[in-house]
């Protein structure tokens, strides 16, 4: 089923009534009650607040879909797109045809109007069988289609989304050789001359590059003012002066393209500004602060992808006679990577619910983050133990999800970054008496 159809037919059911009908959205009262000594106050439960891994019927239903897919279209090609270090251009014709790029764009814009959070259940999805594809659908929603919605004029909006839900990839162009965690000391400039501003210099790191029609560039526009100047454009893929470079040989997500990119007197016209000039570094930091949790969604797809490879393995191999599985020490590996995962997927789905209603989530976004990338590195090393010498092989995509997973520590923040951020909003809640 596809998304579109789905979500608006589900839409009106879904505002009513939040979660799944055998359990609707109910509120905890607060109520005084009188004690003969001091008043208390407790609370009485009128009903029940669902648990976050409880799914409402259009979240299951997009679940599902994003796994069927994920299992029928992308999972015959994984070890040839792996090999090649090409996506296959089907499979992204698939994510446009089922409504997995574009998510939560608006219905004016031809969009299906979904949720943040069944965003991040279809990365997860697609990441349980490739994370090379999931992470392009991830920028692409989670960065992209967000910037345009949320920051853009009306003119590029109704430009840019409707081709964006439809036939364009996205990708986000921030990092440059010498500004990667120190994102913003990026050198790419824009200077104004009349009606265009005229970029300059090179990106590195670019997903999505090689087959992406629209690139979200960041320039800055005025070195004087430092980090302020940083400003957001919108640039065409063939504008003359832009050129997409080889792609990097990397250790994983060998199918999707990371690549440089050079800007030699790029003319773009100034109405493809996004936001304010000088805006440019709110909202990277502002897209990339709900773009962790989809990365966090994306490690804990590969973290479960790996263990869902693995569990029936143990299950059925015999030594000593028996299944592995009946070792207790193996059964104790088991648990210990299914409670993480646990912990993964709790955490995650916990920053996606609070960003969804617009709480804050930066914190536990950095935590979700952090966490699912540590869980996905220590669940595929586990499982390739657990799988012994044919886990270390071809023959199983673990030693592929193994080489994946590195980069959940990298990409949008490393690790010590999320720590980083994790520590200033425990400082500032601690001054607030939070
Ligand atoms: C496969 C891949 C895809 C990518 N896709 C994109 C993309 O689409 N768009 C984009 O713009 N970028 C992209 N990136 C870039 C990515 O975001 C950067 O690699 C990342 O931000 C880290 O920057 P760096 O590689 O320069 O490492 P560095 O910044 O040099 O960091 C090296 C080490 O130093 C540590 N470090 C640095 N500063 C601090 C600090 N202040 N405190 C503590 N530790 C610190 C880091 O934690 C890290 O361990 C991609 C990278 C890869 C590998």
């Amino acid at each position: 089923m596809n998304l579109r159809s789905l979500s608006s037919g589900l839409r009106a059911f879904h505002r009513l009534q939040c979660y799944l009908p055998r359990q609707p959205c109910l509120h905890a009262q607060r109520v005084q009650l009188m004690s003969s000594s001091s008043p208390q106050l407790e609370y009485q439960h009128v009903g029940l607040v669902p648990a976050l891994t409880q799914l409402s019927e259009e979240e299951q239903m997009m679940k599902a879909a994003a796994a069927k897919f994920s299992q029928e279209q992308i999972g015959p090609l994984v070890r040839q797109m792996e090999e090649q270090k090409e996506t296959d251009m089907t499979v992204i014709k698939g994510l446009f045809e089922n409504g997995f790029m574009g998510i939560e764009v608006e219905e004016e814009y031809g969009g299906p109007q979904s949720t943040f959070f069944i965003t991040n259940l279809i990365i997860e999805e697609i990441a349980k069988v490739d994370p090379s594809i999931s992470v392009c659908c991830d920028i692409h929603n989670t960065l992209i289609a967000l910037i345009f919605r949320r920051y853009a004029s009306e003119e590029l909006k109704k430009k840019y989304l409707p081709k964006l839900v439809s036939e364009s990839v996205g990708s986000f162009c921030l990092s440059e050789a010498g500004a990667g965690t120190d994102a913003f000391a990026l050198r790419t400039s824009a200077q104004k001359e009349g009606d265009y501003f005229i970029l300059n210099g090179s990106k590195m790191w670019i997903s999505n590059a090689s087959f992406a029609d629209v690139f979200i560039v960041f320039a800055n526009a005025d070195f004087d003012q430092g980090y302020r100047g940083i400003t957001c454009f919108v640039v065409d893929a063939g504008t003359p002066g832009f050129t997409v470079e080889k792609p990097e040989d990397k250790l994983g997500l060998r199918a999707s393209p990371t690549c440089p990119l050079t800007f030699v007197d790029c003319k773009i016209p100034e109405t493809n500004v996004i936001g304010r000039i000088g805006e440019g570094y709110k909202i990277a930091i502002g897209s990339l602060n709900e773009g962790r949790i989809g990365i966090g969604a994306q490690m804990l797809g590969l973290a479960q992808g790996a263990f869902d490879c693995t569990f029936p393995y143990i299950l059925e191999r015999k030594q000593f006679d028996k299944s592995i599985y009946e070792f207790q020490a193996v059964q104790h590996m088991a648990a210990n990577l299914a409670t993480k995962l646990e912990t993964a997927r709790v955490l995650v789905y916990n920053a996606a619910r609070l960003k969804e209603n617009g709480l804050p989530f930066i914190k536990q976004a950095s935590m979700a983050k952090y966490v699912a990338g540590e869980v996905a590195t220590e669940v595929t090393s586990r499982c390739i133990e657990l799988m012994g010498g044919v886990g270390f092989t071809t023959a199983y995509p673990l030693e592929k999800l193994y080489r994946d997973c590195k980069i959940g520590c990298i990409y949008e923040g490393t690790a010590n970054i999320q720590l980083n951020t994790i520590a200033k909003e425990l400082h500032r809640e601690y001054l607030q008496g939070n």
